[in-house]
């Protein structure tokens, strides 16, 4: 079994012990719903069909259809997508809408592919795949290595394939706003961190326009997280992606960052930074360190030289199991992922109520619910964990738990 999923398993395993629940409730937890794997043969621009395999897991629909994005990347694999999954049904569990857990992959580089190429492999998949996306079964949205065009190209897709101009339902959200998607979605993930970083630092003592904080991975939602930090007088330090870092012990000039980002395809190379080994970011001393690029990187020797008083996880499961006990040990407070990146969940599910009843939201509206539903569940979370004695993961796992144990009992499936 992967890490990450072991990890996963290992919260909700102990979470469960810890409330007396029912063992087949914690089996169904453990274990996905339907584990789909899809091999696909897209012609590509070489003029040669290659194979390609994706795959979907389906961990619960018990509150609602499966919600969760689409990852592409040469390291994609059934045990990281099955972990995402389960993170996913706990997620959306915690923020409250009506939705269960999933997520799907293509196991492929993108930045290893031609534009075109990329379309021609977000389509095949989605030919493949179109039996198990739906409005009621499981809506996709954007991940690593994907984005609101791929979403869009989906969305044509399964038109295209009924004949007609539109989906009947929402089949995925992260859309472009034009076709349908919603104002501040692409933004939402990394806005709601921040929101949930700031609802975090009064209890702590931290005040954020005297803060440092270093990111790791800069791609939608660690540029956003950036920019919304950079709103609050924090001073970003180092940034890294998946080709270099860049530190600056005086503060990085984010916007000149971002327009380099933007030209070269990674913040490798900045000028106004210092070029660092990205895997040196862990131990820059700071205040909050993000970890917003992909899962399991923080093992127990990376968690040992972090020196920061909030770890943040904007990406999905950067935290292996025996590293979390490390920062609860030396006392890093984490804000999980499963509340800390659930904006992005919680604006699809405003999203998908649009497109269901044909309304149009603004983005003032759509932030303004973002920014009262996360700090109204950061301070959930954070009474329960006081009032538990347990640490703000275990606390946010509680009670995810114990919103779904509702579900099933209340759909009869459980005494
Ligand atoms: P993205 O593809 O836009 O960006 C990923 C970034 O991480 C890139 O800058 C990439 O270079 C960098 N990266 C990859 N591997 C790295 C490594 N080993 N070290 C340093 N940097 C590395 O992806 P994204 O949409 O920003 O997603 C980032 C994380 O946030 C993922 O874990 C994802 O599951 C999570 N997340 C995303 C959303 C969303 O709405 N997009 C919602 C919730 C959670």
């Amino acid at each position: 079994m992967g890490a990450q999923l072991d990890s996963v398993h290992r919260s909700i395993i102990n979470a469960a012990a810890r409330m007396g629940l029912d063992p087949v409730f914690v089996e169904r937890m453990t274990d996905a719903k339907e584990r789909i794997r899809l091999r696909f043969s897209p012609k590509l621009s070489d003029g040669m069909a290659h194979n390609i395999i994706g795959y979907i897991v389906l961990h619960s629909m018990t509150l609602g259809p499966a919600k969760g994005g689409i990852r592409m990347a040469g390291d994609v694999n059934e045990d990281q997508i099955a972990a995402l999954a389960t993170e996913m049904t706990l997620k959306t569990s915690l923020i409250g809408v009506p939705f269960g857990g999933g997520k799907s992959g293509i196991a492929m580089n993108p930045h290893l592919l031609q534009k075109d190429d990329k379309e021609a492999v977000i389509r095949e998949f989605t030919r493949a795949a179109c039996r198990h996306i739906g409005p009621e079964i499981y809506i996709p949205a954007p991940d690593m290595g994907t984005s609101e065009i791929e979403m869009g190209h989906i969305k044509d897709c399964i038109s295209h394939g009924d004949g007609f101009a539109t989906t009947r339902g929402c089949y995925v959200t992260g859309k472009p706003v034009v076709l349908g998607g919603i104002p501040g979605r692409r933004e939402a993930t990394g806005y709601g961190v921040m929101l949930v970083i700031r609802a975090a630092a009064e209890p702590i003592g931290l005040n954020l326009g005297k803060s440092r904080m270093v990111i790791q991975g800069f791609g939608n939602v660690g540029s956003v997280v950036a920019q919304c930090a950079l709103e609050q007088g924090v001073t970003i330090t180092a940034i890294s992606d998946a080709s270099g870092a860049a530190w600056n012990p005086d503060g990085l000039d984010i916007p000149a960052l971002s327009r380099h980002a933007k030209q070269a395809g990674t913040v490798a190379g900045f000028e106004g930074g210092k070029p660092i080994d990205p895997d040196s970011i862990y131990g820059i001393e700071c205040d909050i360190f993000v970890p917003a690029a992909t899962g399991g990187v923080i093992n127990s020797g990376r968690a040992a030289v972090v020196k920061a008083k909030i770890v943040a996880e904007a990406a999905n499961g950067p935290t292996l199991s025996d590293a979390d006990d490390l920062f609860q040990a030396r006392g890093i407070v984490v804000l999980p992922d499963i509340l800390c990146n659930a904006g992005g969940v919680f604006v699809s599910y405003l999203e998908y109520t649009q497109e269901t009843q044909r309304g149009q939201w603004t983005l003032d509206e759509v932030n303004h619910r973002l920014e009262t539903r996360m700090t109204a569940k950061f301070g959930e979370v954070m009474r329960h964990s006081v009032n538990q004695g347990l640490p703000l993961r275990a606390a946010a796992v509680e009670m995810a738990l114990a919103h779904l144990y509702e579900g099933y009992v209340s759909r009869g499936l459980l005494a």
